[in-house]
C-alpha cells in the first residue's frame, strides 16, 4: 500500500486525496489535493507537482489530462502528485501566497515550524523526496513566453548531467540550463540525490492549451523513457540557454515588438519600439548581444524602466 495524505493505493490501484498542509483563517483544516497511481509492477517513483505559484494554472491543465490517462495496471512503478502546491494563492489567483507574501519557490526545502509557504514547502518536498525523478511544472506567470524547461542546479552539481538528461527527455525544444536562486525546488531535489527539473509551461492568463499539451506530451515521455510505460522515446536535441539579457523601457508609452517568441535576435537589431498614444516613437530599442527572443510583457503600456522581454544568450545545443 502506498500512501500520499488520505490517498491509498494497492498495487495496481489509483486513489486521490487530501495532503493535510496547516489551517485556514478560519481555524479549518486544509489540505493539497493529491493523486497516488501505484503501477502494477515495480519500477521507479515519479513525483509532480503544479501551482507552487498560485496563478499558474497549465501545470494543473496537465494534472487534469494526465491522471485519468494513466492505467496503473499497465503502470511500472508510482506516480505521486500534489495538483495544487500554493493552496492560498491558487484560492485567490494570485502568484504569491497572499499569507506571508512569498514567493513558493524561494522556500525549499521549508520548514515544518515556518512560515505558510515554508511550512507547504517541507509538507511537498517530504513527498518529493520519496521519487527518483521531480517534475514541477511552472509557466512564466502570465507573460507571454515560449514553452521551455530548467535545469537550476547549476553546471558544477553532481547530478547535473542528470538533470539535463531528464529536460531533453521532457523534449519541450528549449532548455534553459543556469543555477536558479535558493530556495527552488529544481535545487533541493538535485541536493537531496533526485534528479529534478522545472517546465515553464509558456505563459498565459488562465490556460493555454498549447502549452498543456506540450507538458502531456513532456511527462508520458518521461514515463516512456524511464520505464514507468512501455514504449519507445528518442530523445530530440535541444536548443540550449545558459543565461538571459532582460529589457526594460527606457521611456513611457506603449511597447510594439519587432520579435516574436523563439526568433533568432542579433546585436543591433530592433527588439521593440515604444510609441506615445499618437504613433510616435519615442524609443527604438536594440539587441545588446545575439539570441533567442524568449519572453515578453503581455500588456503593451510601459513606464520608464518597467520591464518588457527577455532575450537568452549562450544559446547552443545539446
Ligand atoms: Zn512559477
Amino acid at each position: 500500500m502506498t500512501s500520499l495524505g488520505t490517498a491509498q493505493a494497492a498495487p495496481g490501484e489509483i486513489d486521490t486525496g487530501r495532503l493535510p498542509a496547516g489551517e485556514t483563517r478560519d481555524g479549518g483544516e486544509f489540505g493539497l489535493p493529491v493523486a497516488v497511481i501505484n503501477g502494477a509492477q515495480d519500477g521507479r517513483t515519479l513525483y509532480l507537482q503544479a501551482a507552487s505559484d498560485g496563478d499558474e494554472l497549465n501545470g494543473v491543465g496537465v494534472v487534469q489530462r494526465v491522471v485519468p490517462r494513466l492505467d496503473p495496471a499497465e503502470l511500472s512503478g508510482t506516480v505521486l502528485v500534489v495538483g495544487v502546491v500554493n493552496y492560498h494563492a491558487f484560492q485567490v489567483a494570485q502568484h504569491r501566497n497572499p499569507i506571508d507574501d512569498t514567493k513558493m519557490n524561494r522556500t525549499y526545502p521549508g520548514d515544518a515550524e515556518g512560515t505558510s509557504s515554508e511550512r507547504i514547502a517541507a509538507t511537498t518536498f517530504d513527498v518529493a523526496k520519496r521519487a527518483d525523478l521531480i517534475l514541477d511544472l511552472h509557466q512564466g506567470s502570465t507573460s507571454r513566453m515560449i514553452d521551455e524547461v530548467r535545469v537550476r542546479c547549476g553546471s558544477r552539481h553532481r547530478i547535473h548531467d542528470d538533470c539535463l538528461e531528464l529536460a531533453k527527455v521532457f523534449g519541450s525544444g528549449y532548455v534553459l540550463d543556469q543555477k536558479g536562486p535558493g530556495g527552488q525546488l529544481a535545487r533541493a531535489g538535485p541536493d537531496e540525490g533526485i534528479p529534478t527539473i522545472d517546465p515553464e509551461l509558456g505563459g498565459c492568463v488562465g490556460w493555454c492549451e498549447r502549452s498543456i499539451e506540450c507538458g502531456v506530451q513532456g511527462v508520458f515521455n518521461v514515463l516512456r523513457y524511464y520505464g514507468f510505460l512501455e514504449g519507445e522515446v528518442s530523445p530530440e536535441t535541444q536548443t540550449r540557454a545558459t543565461g538571459f539579457d532582460q529589457y526594460g523601457a527606457p521611456r513611457g508609452g506603449l511597447v510594439r515588438f519587432e520579435k516574436d517568441l523563439g526568433e533568432e535576435v542579433s546585436a543591433g537589431e530592433t527588439l521593440f519600439t515604444v510609441r506615445d498614444v499618437f504613433g510616435t516613437v519615442k524609443a527604438d530599442v536594440t539587441a545588446d548581444g545575439n539570441g533567442l527572443f524568449w519572453r515578453s510583457r503581455r500588456l503593451p503600456q510601459v513606464a520608464t524602466g518597467e520591464y518588457v522581454c527577455s532575450v537568452a544568450t549562450g544559446i547552443g545545443t545539446y
